[in-house]
């Protein structure tokens, strides 16, 4: 690839940060391009049809969107895993995004999902479907868990909500204690979104702890400045998500503000999809199967065979591979002969 098409490439998944000029404001853009059809692509079989209905389709790229901009916001050190479990024709939809923004994504249906199907009508039929985001350190202490929240699909009253955005905006206040509003889209090219966040009411040191942040829950909901730009930020159109650059979406939205741009992350510092599975990890899974059930697995198909779900890419192990896994031989660095 030529200089002119590694410029290009790297325009072509963006994550911007600005903030409101004198306001306890902030907000990102974010707009994936290239990194979501290549997450349709891995998908996408031989034949390039769509595994995915639109809807599911387009649900996975406003989780993608989402999944991105919290991590951008939150910046945990190790991967942010969002995930839908649904009690409909979408069973699951998950996506990580590690602390570099890298990111992958993938989606299990079920039988048929209606063309334009509701948020409801693919994941929360009974309301039984839930939404978990797993916080998971990069490095962790012997035994430590990785932590993990649970968000439901319905609001105060029940209600089944309709829009992944109000569910994410309750579990960045429940979680973070932070005002978040969300606009999310997306179709078959892009996956964008809009974060807007109130700013945490800042500490004054550790004796001020419990004070502050009681300060900062009185703010919550209450902050005007947020508010107006809040509403502002949810006048935003799919269409316009989905097609104007940020320049022109900031313009529209907050022509009245003043607005400071931060940040800009893209290229190889901004979100791309890279898959994070290895013949190690799989090794790792069929050894967690157990010897009797690898064997079993062996002697009815002669091979086991292991696909990720994200990226496509299969893992075959034949009878003395698996023996292998099994006697532990793995372990051995790549390139160390094993002596019989
Ligand atoms: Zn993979």
């Amino acid at each position: 690839m030529g200089e002119r098409g590694a410029a290009r490439r790297s325009m072509m998944a963006e994550l911007h940060k600005f903030l409101f000029e004198g306001l306890p404001v902030r907000g990102m853009v974010v707009r994936l391009t290239d990194a979501w059809q290549e997450i349709l692509r891995r998908r996408a079989g031989e034949d390039g049809a769509n595994v995915y209905p639109e809807a599911v389709r387009d649900l996975l790229g406003e989780m993608t969107a989402a999944a991105t901009l919290m991590q951008a916001s939150i910046k945990f050190n190790g991967a942010l895993v969002l995930q839908v479990f649904g009690d409909g024709p979408v069973k699951l939809a998950v996506v990580e995004v590690q602390h570099d923004l890298a990111l992958r994504a993938t989606a299990k249906v079920v039988g048929e999902v209606a063309e334009a199907a509701s948020l409801s009508e693919m994941l929360n039929v009974h309301n039984q479907g839930r939404c978990t985001i797993t916080l998971d350190p990069k490095t962790r202490f012997p035994g430590q868990q990785p932590y993990q929240s649970m968000v439901p699909l319905y609001g105060d009253q029940r209600e089944k909500l309709e829009r992944l955005s109000d569910v994410l905006g309750h579990y960045m206040l429940q979680s973070e204690q932070l005002d978040t509003t969300l606009v999310l889209a997306a179709d078959d090219k892009v996956a964008a979104g809009l974060l807007i966040q109130r700013l945490p009411v800042e500490g004054e040191g550790n004796l001020a702890g419990s004070m502050v942040s009681r300060a900062n829950e009185d703010q919550i909901g209450h902050d005007e400045d947020y508010n107006r730009i809040s509403l502002l930020a949810a006048s935003l159109k799919r269409e316009e998500l989905l097609t104007l650059d940020v320049d022109t979406i900031l313009r529209r939205l907050f022509w009245q503000e003043k607005v400071q741009r931060l940040q800009t992350l893209d290229g190889a510092d901004g979100p791309r999809f890279h898959c994070s599975c290895s013949a190690e990890r799989v090794r790792g899974m069929i050894r967690g199967l157990g010897v009797e059930e690898a064997e079993s697995i062996l002697e009815e198909r002669g091979h086991i065979e292991v696909g990720c779900e994200f990226c496509g890419r299969q893992y075959r192990f034949d009878a003395v591979d698996a023996a292998q896994i099994f006697a532990g031989r793995s372990e051995l660095p790549p390139g160390s002969s094993v002596v019989q």
